[in-house]
């Protein structure tokens, strides 16, 4: 995208204008697909748009898009190619989500039997009167 923001002291906006090398998967003019070079698992690999946005609710929809439509292929890529019985699309906004780089990405982590990644997901009870409130405030802000 031509007006988008960049930041020249972002390892993923040099990786996106090629100052840093990477395991290229896909490239175009809005994003690029490369290999986590710290894996999760065997096929990890990264989607991010080439301009720097940290959190999601700060990209315009149609770089979001850019993005999430590379998901379905690179995911029956990455399948075919590691043989994973499933896999986890993950994309974190801020440090206390587990945001490493404030740059954008969305994870492909492919996932085999017995592999201890794991993730806690300690599911509650939402409470009806709680729920009432939060769709009023949330809608409210939509
Ligand atoms: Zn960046």
């Amino acid at each position: 995208m031509p007006d988008a923001p960049s930041d020249p002291t972002c390892i993923f906006c040099k990786i996106g204008t090629g100052q840093i090398p990477c395991h290229k998967l896909y490239e175009d003019e809005t994003v690029l697909a490369f290999l986590d070079i710290g894996p999760l698992s065997h096929g990890h690999c990264l989607i991010i748009p080439k301009g720097h946005y940290v959190t999601i609710d700060q990209m315009p929809p149609e770089a979001v898009t850019a993005c999430t439509r590379l998901l379905p292929g690179l995911s029956r890529a990455v399948v075919a190619a590691t043989g994973c019985k499933g896999w986890n699309i993950l994309q974190n906004n801020g440090k206390i989500a587990g945001q490493a780089v404030d740059h954008l990405h969305f994870h492909i982590i492919p996932r085999t039997a017995g592999d201890n990644l794991g993730y806690r997901w300690p599911a509650g009870k939402l409470d009806p009167a709680q729920a009432k409130v939060l769709v009023e405030e949330i809608t409210r802000a939509l």
